[in-house]
């Protein structure tokens, strides 16, 4: 079993996932950082050339796609594969999906490798986040402190990736950036192998095996939605829409099934899920103005941004690299101040922390409605605006994003524990999905809707951030115990 030395030293396990993660986060956000640029720029660019609307779907279903496999990943899990074996073959998925994005020339094999690449995350990531919580069967702010170190794997791998991937897209050619991105993804299968035995004990198969019946209905709706792109009954628009109530039922569904039909769980078990299901809303509104960064954030700096620093243009999808450097920045002090509050017993509560997230997502979104008027008057604003948005955008996602992931591993009941990290990863997808359809309306002939769009997110964010500290109490009180 791996084990600590002393209460204040992280398991040696730990570093193991993180650098998993970090080189598959490396692979994740370098190839999504040019993604989009590399649906919508011209064919004489090297690019697919499609229209925003088609582009922001498709970016809108992928990055959705790899977080709702999260549940199908965790249920493989939970009742097949132990999570270990799970992010070995995730991550060989992922290295696969890579390398054929990689391949130039030919659009059915790269829409196979984004297939191919959600596939594998969704086995990788909800799993690896899982066995995080595994290390630390004792819980509490400990476990808290391991996530927000794995949370610094997970930056660290989107800033180098988006950096090193984000150039060899956009300055050397698409292909080599998405070829980066399989090397990545190969380095962390290897640091994986070589030391699991930091993992011993830990993500092992479970003792009794389930049918795979789950996974074979899920087989049976992948091939139903390719057969019906396939067939043109759908295009990526109108599936956007119709996977929007998808994943909306499905949640309700697996909540509905675990919190009210299966009798085994106690009273105080339900009520925790039916906690989760509040962070789950918040959580979804958050991510769907915050992975705009990828979307309309990125088509804003790619077209009113003056990317321009002593004569050389700066790639748009650096940009994003703004979130994950400021992540490497606060996770510390934003990690101390909670640990300096809750000496002084005046630790914000989980609920109040997500509300607090929200409201400065939105205010994010605040700052992009000013810059974005001056963008209408054909004006290219300066580095600063979008900056600024990231700053606020970040110092939310670390009030909400690890302490969400640490709080969903607390409260999931323990059948259910890596599916239950699975929907926490639902609510990315959601999303995502929203982010994505959302920048299908940035396009260039509709410049001036620009602003009203950034304030709706903003009023969004900020809304549902003062319901939820306005009802912390009756939220607190259901988590049963748990901080
Ligand atoms: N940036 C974090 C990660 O990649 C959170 C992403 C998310 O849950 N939307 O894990």
């Amino acid at each position: 079993m791996a084990s600590t030395t002393d209460t204040e030293k992280h398991p040696r396990g730990l570093y193991v996932l993180f650098f998993t993660e970090m080189w598959e986060r490396f692979s994740y956000y370098g190839m999504r950082a040019i993604l989009l640029l590399y649906l919508i720029k011209s064919a004489a660019e090297g690019a697919l050339g499609l229209p925003e609307d088609t582009s922001g779907a498709i970016y809108g279903l992928y990055t959705s796609s790899v977080y709702l496999l999260t549940l199908p990943g965790g249920w493989i899990a939970d009742n097949m594969l132990g999570q270990k074996k799970a992010i070995w073959w995730g991550g060989i998925v992922i290295m696969i999906g890579h390398i054929l994005l990689a391949i130039p020339g030919s659009n059915p094999i790269f829409f196979l490798g984004l297939c191919t690449v959600a596939v594998g995350t969704g086995l990788l990531k909800p799993n690896i986040s899982s066995i995080v919580g595994d290390l630390y069967p004792e819980g509490g702010a400990r476990r808290d402190a391991g996530f927000s170190i794995f949370y610094i794997g997970i930056n660290l791998g989107s800033f180098l990736g988006m950096t090193i991937v984000g150039y060899l897209g956009e300055k050397v050619g698409w292909h080599y950036g998405f070829g980066a991105a399989a090397v990545a993804m190969f380095l962390g299968l290897v640091g994986f192998r070589l030391n699991s035995k930091y993992l011993d004990g830990l993500g092992d198969p479970p003792m009794v095996k389930s049918k795979p019946t789950f996974i074979y209905v899920v087989i049976g709706l992948l091939l139903v939605i390719a057969a019906l792109l396939v067939s043109g009954v759908l295009n990526a628009i109108s599936l956007a829409e119709v996977m929007k109530y998808v994943i909306v039922t499905i949640t309700i569904l697996y909540f509905f099934y675990i919190g009210m039909l299966d009798k085994t769980l106690s009273i105080v078990e339900r009520k925790r899920v039916a906690v989760l299901f509040v962070f789950f809303i918040g959580a979804a509104l958050f991510w769907s103005g915050f992975e705009q960064a990828g979307s309309s954030l990125t088509i804003f700096a790619d077209r009113h941004t003056d990317r321009v620093i002593g004569g050389w243009e700066m790639p748009a999808s650096w940009f994003q690299t703004a979130n994950a450097f400021f992540i490497l920045v606060f996770s510390a002090p934003i990690g101390a101040l909670w640990v300096y509050l809750n000496r002084k017993k005046i630790n914000p509560y989980t609920p109040v922390k997500f509300g607090l997230g929200l409201i400065q997502m939105g205010l994010g979104f605040l700052v992009m409605y000013w810059a974005a008027q001056y963008a209408v008057e054909g004006i290219k604003v300066g580095l600063g605006w979008l900056t600024l948005t990231y700053l606020l955008h970040t110092l939310g996602e670390l009030f909400l994003s690890p302490v969400g992931l640490s709080t969903y591993t607390k409260l999931a009941p323990k059948k259910y524990y890596s599916q239950m990290m699975g929907l926490w990863f639902v609510a990315a997808s959601l999303g995502n999905l929203i982010a994505g359809v959302f920048a299908g309306n940035f396009n260039e002939e509709n410049v001036a809707e620009m602003p009203s769009l950034f304030l709706q997110v903003c009023l969004f964010g900020v809304g549902f951030g003062i319901v939820m500290i306005l009802f912390y109490k009756p939220f607190k009180n259901w988590m049963g115990g748990i901080q």
